[in-house]
């Protein structure tokens, strides 16, 4: 029983996202009035940093609610068929903007 217990302990705690040292070299600038809220971005994301807000709303919208675990591998703005993810070098500027600012704001 207890080796049970220790294997699943084991296995959330390699689910836990790793906050990455330091900032990556880009990262997704979300653009909310061209997103559809589809969530495929939300479900690629190996960091769990991207949630969809406005659940009440007709169309939610993605955002990256936690940058600082981002390690910019890009791949929500691949699986974004909408468009609204690009990729971005201004890093601080973006972390910022998640940071302060939210759609439906
Ligand atoms: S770049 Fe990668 S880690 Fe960063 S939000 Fe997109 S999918 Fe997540
Ligand atoms: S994949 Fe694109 S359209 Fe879908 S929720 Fe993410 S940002 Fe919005």
């Amino acid at each position: 029983m207890n080796d049970i217990k220790t294997e699943e302990e084991k296995e959330v705690k390699e689910k836990i996202k790793k906050k990455p040292k330091k900032p990556p070299k880009s990262m997704p600038w979300f653009m909310p009035f061209v997103c559809d809220g589809c969530g495929d971005c939300v479900k690629v994301c190996p960091q769990g940093g991207i949630e969809l807000l406005g659940l009440d709303r007709k169309v939610p919208r993605a955002w990256l609610v936690a940058p600082e675990y981002c390690i910019g591998c890009a791949k929500c703005a691949e699986a974004c068929q909408s468009s609204a993810v690009q990729m971005t070098a201004y890093v601080e500027q973006a972390i910022t903007r998640y940071k302060t600012k939210k759609p439906f704001q």
